[in-house]
């Protein structure tokens, strides 16, 4: 019989459940909410709020007299000016962890450091966090970019959802260079308790399945890491499953970004079960999944609509 298996802590994190929660209760209390950009990276979730009232803003002028949430991934300091300037109420869902990675910017850009930014200078998280730094700004998004200059007073801030190896390789290459280092280790709990159970888990897998949207960095860094000890494919929901990934695997592991949601975890967790031949034992709940282990139950806003 085949094995199937999810990793400790996979699915919502603490910063989007919080997030979740926020916007669901605001939607309730003003007949309707809007978020600056999908308010986390599953398609399938922002979907669900909008059922629920939550509607989703490309940019500032696209609001209206809506309550705005601003997102886990916080914004940038510009934005929130023009924000206040509408007079909209604003409720502040930017996860502490990234708004601890803002003070740390502002930080080190008074005291005169040049900074360098570890992560996806794309990424909205990114891309507010370096609103906070009025200097130039030194983008990395892996360790292997080589750098060929020297620098007085360096310090290193990441995205939260960065890996740490990336840190420590980066941080060394920077010794040689540099008379003043200064880490700021912005990586995120929720992101290393992810990445080590879905690492443990891979390492004992054959096929890993990460679950996931296919815009979620984080979600893409667990199938970064998972692929170096088993073949993975990454997946947004079980219509992607083919049946042949399963042909020559025994051991399988299930894995979830951060902002993916129970349910999908779920019917991935099924589909997976009947396409094995082992349809008796169907689950409801992502807690009968073997291998689960909860990081928080702070909300329950990751349960199927
Ligand atoms: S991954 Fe970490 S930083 Fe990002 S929202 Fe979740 S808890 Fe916050």
């Amino acid at each position: 019989m085949k094995k199937i298996k999810l990793a400790k802590n996979s699915g919502f994190c603490f910063g989007v459940k919080r997030a979740i929660r926020l916007a669901e209760e605001t939607a309730q209390k003003h007949g309707k909410a809007i978020t600056l950009g999908p308010i986390i990276h599953n398609p399938q979730m922002v979907e669900n709020l909008k059922h629920k009232g939550v509607s989703v803003a490309e940019n500032t002028d696209d609001i209206g007299d809506e309550a705005v949430i601003i997102r886990s991934h916080g914004i940038p300091r510009e934005t929130y000016e023009i924000l206040k300037a509408k007079q909209n109420i604003i409720i502040d869902a930017t996860c502490p962890y990234v708004a601890k990675a803002h003070e740390f910017a502002r930080i080190a850009n008074s005291e005169n450091y040049d900074i360098f930014i570890l992560g996806n200078h794309k990424h909205p998280e990114v891309i507010a966090l370096k609103s906070y730094i009025d200097k130039k700004v030194y983008f990395f998004e892996s360790s292997e970019e080589i750098i060929n200059k020297k620098f007085n007073k360096v310090a290193i801030i990441c995205q939260t959802t960065q890996n740490i190896d990336n840190l420590i390789k980066l941080s060394n290459s920077l010794i040689p260079i540099c008379n003043e280092l200064r880490i700021f280790n912005t990586i995120c709990n929720a992101t290393n308790v992810r990445q080590n159970s879905s690492l443990e888990l891979a390492k004992h897998s054959d096929l890993m399945i990460v679950i996931g949207g296919k815009n979620s960095s984080n979600t893409k860094m667990l199938a970064k890491l998972c692929s170096k000890y088993a073949t993975t494919k990454h997946i947004e929901t079980q219509d992607e499953i083919k049946n042949e990934w399963f042909a020559n695997a025994d051991n399988i592991g299930l894995t979830a970004g951060a902002s993916t949601p129970d349910w999908i975890i779920i019917d991935v967790y099924n589909k997976i079960k009947v396409i094995v031949g082992d349809a008796n034992d169907l689950v409801q709940s992502v807690d009968a999944i073997p291998g689960y282990k909860e990081e928080s139950n702070e909300y329950e806003c990751s349960k199927r609509p």
